[in-house]
């Protein structure tokens, strides 16, 4: 059997960034979970992969290079089964390529990793959404990160309290493996730039929703 990192290294080969299903694959083959995600490129493929996730689902655009999808009114959340031509129809105008995601619910995480020319690789949790820019509560870890310092991670950045808060009963062991594995990933892959956001954070665990990566 193939070991995973060399499907990941497989994935990676050659290129500059990464298309959103290929940075899905590569999540899963770090073991870090997904929201169910399909890919359609028409009206029809949209029905079959929405019917088969389950609704509400979300549909977005999906560029060939990463763009910031909210901006470009490329992201419709809630989407019922008799919107799901409409919607596909608005957001192909855009990309013929759409993805569809099963729609989460929780607390929205960023998980950052960027390698520094003077530290390495560096690994950064912090509050996620589209508000990242603003909220400024971003803690810093070298890779390789272990649990102790993911932990620590979590309370710097105030992500434990808010996982905690209102006996939400939240996952935070799968956030502090995936924090581990984001960690572990940026070394193995020589990754430059990535950002996880949002990291959805629920009772169930921690899925990858929208994923960024960046090679030389
Ligand atoms: P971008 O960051 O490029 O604008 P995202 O895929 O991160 O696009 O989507 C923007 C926002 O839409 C997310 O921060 C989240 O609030 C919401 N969203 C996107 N996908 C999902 C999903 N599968 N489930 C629930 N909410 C989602
Ligand atoms: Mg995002």
């Amino acid at each position: 059997t193939v070991q995973p990192i060399e499907s990941a290294i497989e994935l990676v080969k050659g290129k500059k960034t990464l298309k959103d299903y290929e940075a899905m694959k590569l999540m899963e083959i770090y073991g870090i979970r997904t929201p169910k995600w399909g890919i359609a490129e028409s009206v029809e493929e949209a029905q079959r992969v929405a019917d088969s996730i389950g609704y509400p689902v979300v549909m977005k655009i999906s560029p060939d290079e990463p763009v910031h999808k909210t901006e470009m009114k490329g992201v419709v959340v809630n989407v019922e089964k008799d919107q799901v031509k409409d919607v596909y129809s608005q957001l192909s105008k855009i990309t013929k390529r759409v993805m569809i995601q099963e729609q989460l619910n929780g607390l929205e995480v960023y998980i950052g990793g960027i390698r520094d020319p003077v530290f390495g690789h560096v690994v950064l949790v912090g509050s996620g959404g589209i508000y990242v820019e603003v909220l400024k509560n971003v803690a810093y870890g070298l890779s390789p990160i272990y649990e102790d310092e993911a932990q620590e991670l979590l309370m710097e950045s105030k992500i434990h309290a808010m996982l905690t808060a209102r006996k939400r009963g939240y996952d935070e062991n799968s956030l502090i493996r995936t924090i581990i594995s984001v960690s572990r990933m940026i070394v193995d892959l020589n990754i430059r730039e990535m950002d996880i956001n949002p990291l959805f954070v629920n009772e169930r665990g921690a899925f990858a929703v929208d994923v960024r990566i960046v090679f030389d």
